[in-house]
C-alpha cells in the first residue's frame, strides 16, 4: 500500500476518557489510527484540566503498549518455591477455576481468612463491595497506606475534607500554604490555579522537607523535618490564640469552641460535651443539645440560644455542681507549652519563622477579609446574606497523612484552619 492510499483509508478518531497516570484524573483525548493509540492530549472540554496535559499523562501510551504489561494471569510454576519468581501464563478459565475452589472453601469455613488488597485503581467501590459480600473485613486499597488520614482527620474534626479532586479556593485566597503535597494530587488544576494565583499577587508558602515540583514556584519554601508537621500546627494555633489572631466570631458560632466540656474526672462522661437532656432532639445523629456559658446572664444555656454571648475562656460550675469549661479554654491550655521555640526543636524550623508565619496568617485574615454576596442558611436555621472568610488557604496531602501521627496531625491542621 503506498503512503497516499494508506492515508485515504485509515481510520482516525479519538476517544475521551480520564488519565490515570496520577490520581488527578485529567480529561484526555486518546487519538487512534486504525484502532492503535498514536498520541494522547488534554481534553479542552474537561472542566478539571481544561485541555492541559502533563508529560506523564501524555506518555500514558507507553504504559498501554509496554511489553512488560501483564495481559494474562500468571501462576507459579509447578515445583517453584514462593519468591523464586518463576511463573507461567495460564488461561482465564484456569485462573478462575483455581480461585473459585480456594475462595469457596474459605467462604464456607472462615471468610475472614480472605484478605483483599487492591492497588490505586478506580474501582474501589466495587472491590470493597465484593469483599463485604464475601464476608471479610480484611479489605484495603491504596488510600489506607497513603492519605486516608487526610479524609478521616478532617471529617472527624470539621465534617469534610479536601481531597485529590478538589483544591483550595485560590481565586479568592491571598495567602496559600501547601504542606506535604506531591505533584500527583489535584495536579494539573492546581498548576493552573497556582499560576493565576501568583499572577494576581498571591503569596505562596510551601512547607515540605524537599523543594520540588509545586514548591519550585513558591515565594517561600520552609523545610521541615518529616513527620513533624503536627508540632508546627500546634505552635501556630498557640501563636494565633496568644496574640488574638483568631476569628472570634467564627469560632463562637461555627465551631464547638464555646461548648462546655464535662470536667468530672470520676465520670465516664469526663472530657465529653455536656448535654441538656431536656433539649428538643432536632436530629438524632447530630443532637443540638450542647451547652454554652452565657456571659450576659452568667449561666449555662442551650448552645445557639438567641442573644446569648458564649464564653470562650474560664471555668464554671453548673447548678448541679458539675465543673465545666468551654472547649476553647481547654485548647488554649493544651497548646500553652507549644511555643515556637518548642516547635523549632521538633520541626527544625526557626522559632522566628514560625512566629512570623502566624503573624502573616493573622494579618491577612484580618485585613483582607473576603465577603461574597452569596446567601446561605446555617445549621441553626439562621440565614446570612453573605459568605465571609479569611483568604488564607491550605492544601495538604500524603506528606502529613502517611505517618503514625497522621490522624492527629490532620486534626491539628483542621483546628488551625478553623
Ligand atoms: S496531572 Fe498529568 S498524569 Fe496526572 S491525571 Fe493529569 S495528565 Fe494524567
Amino acid at each position: 500500500m503506498d503512503h497516499h492510499a494508506r492515508t485515504q483509508n485509515e481510520k482516525l478518531e479519538f476517544k475521551t476518557t480520564t488519565c490515570y497516570m496520577c490520581a488527578c484524573r485529567c480529561g484526555i483525548r486518546v487519538h487512534l489510527r486504525d484502532g492503535e493509540v498514536r498520541y494522547i492530549d488534554g481534553n479542552p472540554e474537561h472542566p478539571l484540566n481544561q485541555g492541559v496535559i502533563c508529560a506523564k499523562g501524555a506518555s500514558g501510551i507507553m504504559k498501554q503498549y509496554s511489553p512488560a504489561r501483564l495481559t494474562q494471569p500468571l501462576m507459579r510454576k509447578a515445583g517453584a518455591e514462593r519468591g523464586e519468581a518463576r511463573f507461567e501464563p495460564v488461561s482465564w478459565e484456569v485462573a478462575f477455576d483455581v480461585l473459585e475452589k480456594r475462595l469457596s472453601h474459605l467462604r464456607a469455613t472462615d471468610p475472614k481468612q480472605f484478605a483483599l488488597f487492591t492497588g490505586r485503581d478506580q474501582m474501589q467501590a466495587l472491590t470493597g463491595l465484593f469483599a463485604k459480600q464475601f464476608g471479610t473485613p480484611n479489605y484495603a486499597a491504596h488510600g489506607g497506606f497513603c492519605s486516608a488520614n487526610m479524609a478521616a482527620g478532617m471529617i472527624y474534626t470539621m465534617g469534610g475534607s479536601f481531597w485529590e479532586f478538589g483544591g483550595p479556593d485560590l481565586d479568592h485566597a491571598k495567602l496559600f500554604f501547601m504542606i506535604g503535597t506531591a505533584e500527583d494530587h489535584h495536579s494539573n488544576p492546581l498548576k493552573i490555579a497556582l499560576s493565576k494565583f501568583k499572577r494576581a499577587g498571591g503569596r505562596f508558602i510551601a512547607i515540605n522537607p524537599v523543594r520540588t515540583g509545586y514548591a519550585a514556584i513558591a515565594d517561600e519554601w520552609v523545610p521541615i523535618r518529616p513527620g513533624t508537621d503536627g508540632a508546627l500546627f500546634m505552635a501556630l494555633i498557640r501563636e494565633l490564640i496568644e496574640h488574638d489572631g483568631y476569628d472570634r466570631a467564627f469560632v463562637e458560632r461555627f465551631s464547638n469552641a464555646a461548648e462546655l466540656v464535662d470536667l468530672r474526672e470520676d465520670r465516664d462522661t469526663f472530657g465529653l460535651f455536656m448535654r441538656d437532656p431536656g433539649a428538643p432532639e432536632v436530629n438524632a445523629l447530630y443532637p443540638q443539645n450542647h451547652l454554652w456559658w452565657d456571659t450576659r446572664t452568667d449561666r449555662a444555656v442551650l448552645h445557639h440560644t438567641d442573644g446569648a454571648q458564649p464564653a470562650l475562656e474560664g471555668r464554671y460550675v453548673l447548678e448541679d455542681d458539675t465543673p465545666v469549661a468551654p472547649s476553647f479554654a481547654l485548647l488554649r491550655e493544651q497548646v500553652a507549652h507549644c511555643t515556637p521555640q518548642w516547635a523549632e526543636r521538633i520541626t527544625g524550623i526557626a522559632a522566628e519563622t514560625i512566629a512570623r508565619i502566624a503573624r502573616e496568617m493573622a494579618t491577612v485574615a484580618r485585613e483582607q477579609r473576603i465577603v461574597l454576596p452569596v446567601q446561605w442558611t446555617d445549621s441553626w436555621g439562621k440565614t446570612h446574606d453573605t459568605v465571609e472568610g479569611a483568604p488564607v488557604a491550605f492544601h495538604a496531602m500524603r506528606g502529613l497523612a502517611a505517618h503514625s501521627n497522621g490522624f492527629q496531625t490532620i486534626r491539628a491542621m483542621a483546628v488551625l484552619m478553623s
